[in-house]
């Protein structure tokens, strides 16, 4: 019992900074999506993808949560963006304080699209809103076609799902429509893109679609 109500506490905290973290980015027309995914999925090399396609059409910054190291922060900053690195010491979350925090650091005046990569987790993620419009969830193809079910929050939680790794498909045991139907079992409403941030291959659909979501400013 005692456990319970110290767990919604946090939650309450947390969700009443999300929400003034969503009012602010929100105030500056800033469109924030949360990048979800086990560890190793390709997150930081979806984002470089999408910094590559569509860097100089839109204003990016990243926040990037990590356990330990500024490794994932110092790829993405190559691109000449603001990037700043969460390191969570150990947590296996981020939340929306730490995001807050991160936020004193970026400019958003000029801002256009905001992308929060949260530490590579499937579990507590999904439930620790940062303030973000959308979450977005990445399943790997090496990851089997089963995770929707095994994980169903972060599926159920998410607007988006983007399938990576296509490239591997013929090596290993993934069947894409069982991957599909799995985890619109879960969550109907799910967008689904397919990609490989390794080939390229649909990262023009995927980006097209960022950009409709996060116009940019006069
Ligand atoms: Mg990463
Ligand atoms: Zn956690």
């Amino acid at each position: 019992m005692g456990i319970i109500t110290i767990e919604r506490n946090v939650l309450e905290k947390n969700d009443q900074v999300a929400q003034r973290n969503r009012d602010m980015l929100r105030a500056h027309g800033v469109f924030t999506c949360n990048l979800l995914s086990s560890p190793g999925a390709g997150k930081t090399l979806l984002l470089e993808r999408i910094l590559e396609s569509i860097g100089a059409k839109r204003s990016i910054a990243v926040i990037e949560g990590d356990v330990q190291t500024t490794l994932d922060a110092e790829r993405l900053e190559r691109f000449g963006i603001p990037a700043v690195q969460i390191i969570t010491r150990g947590g296996c979350h981020l939340d929306a304080p730490l995001v807050e925090n991160a936020l004193r650091q970026i400019d958003l005046t000029a801002l256009d699209l905001l992308c929060i990569e949260n530490v590579g987790n499937l579990v507590c993620p999904s439930g620790y809103d940062l303030g973000e419009d959308m979450k977005i969830v990445i399943a790997s193809t090496t990851e089997g076609d089963d995770k929707p079910l095994k994980y169903p929050a972060a599926f159920r939680n998410a607007s988006v799902l983007i399938i990576n790794k296509t490239d591997l498909l013929p090596h290993v045991p993934c069947d894409m429509a069982a991957l599909r139907g799995n985890a619109l079992s879960v969550n109907p409403s799910l967008k689904v893109f397919e990609t490989s941030a390794f080939t390229g291959a649909g990262i023009p659909e995927l980006c097209g679609w960022l950009m409709e979501q996060s116009p940019r400013r006069e």
